[in-house]
């Protein structure tokens, strides 16, 4: 365990001097804020990073916590689409209302996804820098 931490422990030379908020926007390594954490546009995460080699899933499961941020980013924007809907024509129902807003919404669930995960890593390894 100890010889895996120290190999993914990246160079200085791959260290960079971005912001936390940089990397985190551009979907860098939480490490070497250098190497992408997803493989294309879509969900494909890089199992290691291209630049230092850190493992982005720590354990199976590990990106259960990345839901935390995921409901935080999904659930204000959609109870302010339900709550505008409503309050522009109070005749419609609540659950058409709640429809219509999910619908609106999907597009934005791949980023969401992504930016979840993103936040969470940045997250864990910030509190949890150890291997
Ligand atoms: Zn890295």
């Amino acid at each position: 365990m100890k010889a895996q931490a120290l190999a993914n422990k990246p160079e200085p030379s791959a260290m960079t001097h971005k912001s936390i908020v940089v990397s985190i926007l551009t979907m860098r390594c939480p490490v070497c804020r250098e190497g992408k954490v997803f493989a294309n546009n879509f969900l494909k995460m890089h199992t290691l990073c291209p630049t230092c080699g850190l493992k982005f899933e720590r354990e199976p499961g590990y990106f259960l916590g990345a839901m935390y941020f995921s409901y935080g980013m999904a659930i204000p924007p959609l109870t302010i689409m339900t709550i505008f809907q409503k309050w522009m024509s109070p005749e419609r129902s609540m659950t058409s209302c709640i429809l219509v807003s999910t619908l609106i919404f999907l597009p934005m669930v791949v980023p969401i996804v992504r930016f979840s995960r993103l936040l969470w890593l940045h997250f864990d390894r910030f509190f949890d820098p150890q291997e």
